[in-house]
């Protein structure tokens, strides 16, 4: 019934035209509830209680019934006290009146107050909450249920909602092709493009290394009042009223995140680090068909390294390595890990591998690891060689590529054999461990696990169409 009767204000805003920009029209209907929701009236208890735990104020009434409490609310919505069960000591109850009835929730208090899942920092703020949900749940119920359906974020997609955001990446994107100038790209200013090609760009830019990615949503606490980025309807309630990307910052509903598809493009402002960064989202982040860190290394060291003794297995000095570790995690790209700075390549080298070491999802994922265990263990070499092909498919995009590519570059190790003195195997040692881990750490399943961890690198090395 709510929902027809605002069907005006709930009605989507967005246009057929797909030519026309059109500003996303936030859904006012649950803000207008929120702000018509009873406001909490503490009824303070006329004499001193006894035993008033000390993190409750003077609506706490002490022992009283059920019926006392109904009586002290009086039929006044948003009217609260607090009592003590009388027949469970030391248990609390808050008796709320709303809809014409005393409603009685179970209190607990950790430091916070909370009869959820949400904690506060006050009996007040709880209340308020409290009723700002029963109202529009209330109220709104079958619109809150439908609300997920008819999602604004499919037709014009929440870039185009958070225009500001898109038109800073396209800068971005610009000053980077401009850097790299290996294509001329036409330089419209930013501010001429007109929101189809602003969108299109992005489609563009986004579906370059096609990479799905999925949000990292964490419940969230706004300030001010927020709409929802899926369904264009506001968050309501005084505390972690939606969830929010940690990667992108996208804002939705809890049951709106369940809709969202798996198009996280992280700001690179949000990603801290380099190094222990999931892989894909650096991936999407740098809008890289790799991790940086890998072609950068891997430049570095086809540059001026492939004829370097025990390439890989000579390690570099432990500190040098964190250097270029932080300076990864400081300039990005732009780290300087020239001969200048890092004359000894094996440095550089250790640098990479500790990369893939630092990763939180391995190259070849916790997913697919017992699979191409399995595939290892097979002895018909074809046989063998095929389920491995099979299992590498399995692997994430952005995974895949940067183990195609890394096992370009050992190809090319392993061709200067005679001076670096490092073959297939000897890199099989080395970045067995380094490219996997088995899912749960068990010293035993690793130690039996190395020769087969070591002959799928050695495979990977020497059979290249593997991976094409
Ligand atoms: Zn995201
Ligand atoms: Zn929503």
């Amino acid at each position: 019934m709510a929902a027809s009767s605002n069907s005006s204000l709930s009605g989507s805003s967005v246009s057929s035209d797909a030519e026309e920009y059109q500003p996303p029209i936030w859904k006012s209907y649950l803000y207008q509830l929120q702000q018509e929701a009873p406001r909490p009236k503490r009824i303070i208890c006329p004499q001193e209680v006894e035993n008033r735990p000390k993190y409750y104020g003077r609506e706490f009434h002490g022992i009283i019934s059920r019926e006392q409490a109904d009586e002290i609310l009086a039929g006044v919505e948003g009217a609260y006290i607090l009592r003590e069960s009388q027949r469970q000591p030391g248990c609390y109850t808050l008796a709320l009146r709303f809809g014409n009835q005393t409603l009685n929730y179970r209190l607990f208090y950790d430091g916070k107050h909370f009869v959820g899942e949400k904690r506060f920092e006050s009996i007040h703020d709880l209340v308020t909450d409290g009723l700002i949900t029963l109202y529009i749940e209330t109220k709104a119920s079958e619109y809150i249920a439908k609300m997920t359906k008819n999602p604004i974020y499919e037709h014009i997609g929440y870039a185009t909602l958070l225009r500001e955001k898109v038109s800073r990446r396209l800068s971005r994107t610009k000053t980077e092709s401009r850097k790299a100038s290996v294509t001329s790209e036409e330089n419209t200013p930013v501010e001429k493009i007109t929101s189809l090609v602003r969108r299109a760009a992005l489609t563009q830019n986004d579906n370059h290394f096609n990479y799905e990615k999925a949000h990292n949503f964490k419940v969230y606490t706004f300030r001010g009042p927020h709409w929802c980025e899926y369904c264009a309807n506001f968050m309501w309630g005084l505390i972690a009223q939606g969830v929010r990307c940690s990667d992108c910052g996208l804002n939705v509903h809890k049951q709106c995140s369940k809709y969202v598809p798996n198009d996280c493009q992280p700001d690179l402002k949000r990603i801290k680090r380099v190094y222990c960064c999931d892989l894909t989202t650096l991936v999407k982040a740098h809008n890289t068909q790799r991790p940086m860190v890998v072609d950068i290394c891997i430049r570095e060291i086809e540059a001026r390294g492939l004829k370097s003794e025990g390439l890989y297995r000579v390690s570099g000095f432990t500190e040098h390595i964190e250097d270029v570790k932080m300076a990864f995690d400081r300039d990005g790209d732009k780290a300087d890990i020239s001969a200048n700075l890092y004359p000894d390549i094996n440095i550089i080298a250790g640098a990479l591998k500790l990369y893939f070491r630092d990763l939180p999802i391995p190259v070849i994922t916790y997913e697919t690891y017992s699979k191409f265990m399995e595939a290892a263990k097979i002895s018909n070499p074809d046989e063998r060689l095929e389920a491995v092909h099979e299992v590498l498919m399995l692997l994430p995009a952005a995974h895949y590529e940067t183990l195609r590519y890394l096992m370009i570059h050992l190809k090319k190790v392993t061709l200067n054999e005679k001076e670096n003195f490092m073959n297939s195997e000897n890199l099989g040692i080395v970045f067995g461990p380094t490219l996997m881990r088995p899912p749960e750490d068990s010293t035993l399943t690793t130690l039996n696990d190395m020769r087969y961890q070591k002959l799928i690198v050695q495979i990977l090395i020497e059979n290249e169409d593997v991976l094409f």
